[in-house]
């Protein structure tokens, strides 16, 4: 049994394996009702789900914007963005044309320690993609250095690797901001990662109250390997902080995360509580507006 709601996942227009139809493919067989496509900075897959989806699976546009905060990765999702939206895009284009740029970099230190991967079979990897690390680790795998994503991130890419290099981020708020001016709905992606059962929390008591301010609107309470009690920590903080509580597989494909689309249990009613929330912030917009004539 597979949900029927998938509110995070990514496809080869970032760092997934998987074509935007391919994705749509798995999520039809496995009748999923309403799916986000939320790749790293693009919404470039987002024209070919939306064709593939046809009319039994809602398809959302979405993103999933990286951050920059000294020493930990938090990223923040929008859903129900607007992809056509130009100075949306103007942005997500600097912040891949960043990417590239740094992933250039990483390249020339690991050569320089010693791992000989090209540039040209990155490029290859990502294709036509934001390049992202797992497409440098994946050469690093291809080559014979490391075996695995996760070694590869633990000794030469992680941001404490020898081989990290930094890029134009934005600030979280100002990736809340951005996802509002689209038109979306943006929520505060996996604030807890568990690996080999080990939890590590992002600092929620300066985030949050930091976030609400710009407008975040939700929180993902049900992600990869989330333990009972920690969806229901996470639950709380959501209604403390009045954020409706998302969830999803962040299904990559093959090799990375690998946990399929549906494969996270993501009550039925979470995308109801979102599109709710978006009209009731469009509303409100607009009555906002009104008073200002
Ligand atoms: P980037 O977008 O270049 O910053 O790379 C971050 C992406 O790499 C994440 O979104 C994951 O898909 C993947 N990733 C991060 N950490 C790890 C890890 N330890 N093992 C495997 N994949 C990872
Ligand atoms: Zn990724
Ligand atoms: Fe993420
Ligand atoms: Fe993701």
């Amino acid at each position: 049994m597979y949900s029927s709601v998938d509110l995070h996942t990514h496809t080869t227009a970032s760092d997934g394996t998987l074509t935007p139809k391919a994705l749509v493919e798995v999520a039809l067989r496995r009748k999923l009702r309403v799916l986000a496509v939320t790749d790293h900075d693009s919404t470039e897959g987002v024209d070919e789900a939306l064709s593939a989806a046809g009319s039994t699976l809602e398809l959302w546009p979405g993103v999933e914007v990286s951050t920059d905060v000294p020493g930990s990765e938090v990223h923040i999702l929008g859903y129900l963005v607007d992809h056509t939206d130009i100075p949306f895009q103007a942005m997500l284009r600097r912040l891949r044309d960043s990417r590239l740029g740094r992933a250039r970099q990483m390249v020339s230190k690991l050569n320089d320690l010693g791992v000989a991967i090209s540039w040209a079979r990155v490029q290859e990897i990502a294709g036509a993609g934001a390049v992202g690390r797992p497409h440098v680790a994946q050469a690093m795998i291809e080559q014979g250095y490391v075996a695995t994503l996760p070694e590869a991130f633990q000794r030469f890419i992680g941001r404490n690797g020898p081989a990290y290099v930094e890029r134009y981020r934005l600030t979280p708020e100002d990736a809340v901001r951005l996802i509002v001016r689209a038109g979306g709905l943006p929520a505060l992606a996996h604030p807890v990662i568990v690996e080999n059962g080990k939890e590590s929390w992002l600092d929620l008591e300066d985030l949050l109250p930091r976030l609400a301010s710009a407008g975040l609107a939700g929180i993902e309470c049900y992600y990869l390997n989330y333990t009972r009690a920690i969806k229901r920590r996470l639950l709380k903080i959501a209604a403390t902080w009045n954020l409706v509580a998302t969830g999803g597989s962040d299904f990559h494909g093959l090799g990375n995360l690998v946990v399929g689309p549906g494969e996270v249990a993501v009550p039925d009613e979470v995308a109801d509580r979102v599109r709710e929330r978006l009209i009731q912030r469009q509303s409100g917009q607009q009555r906002a507006q009104q008073t200002e004539v």
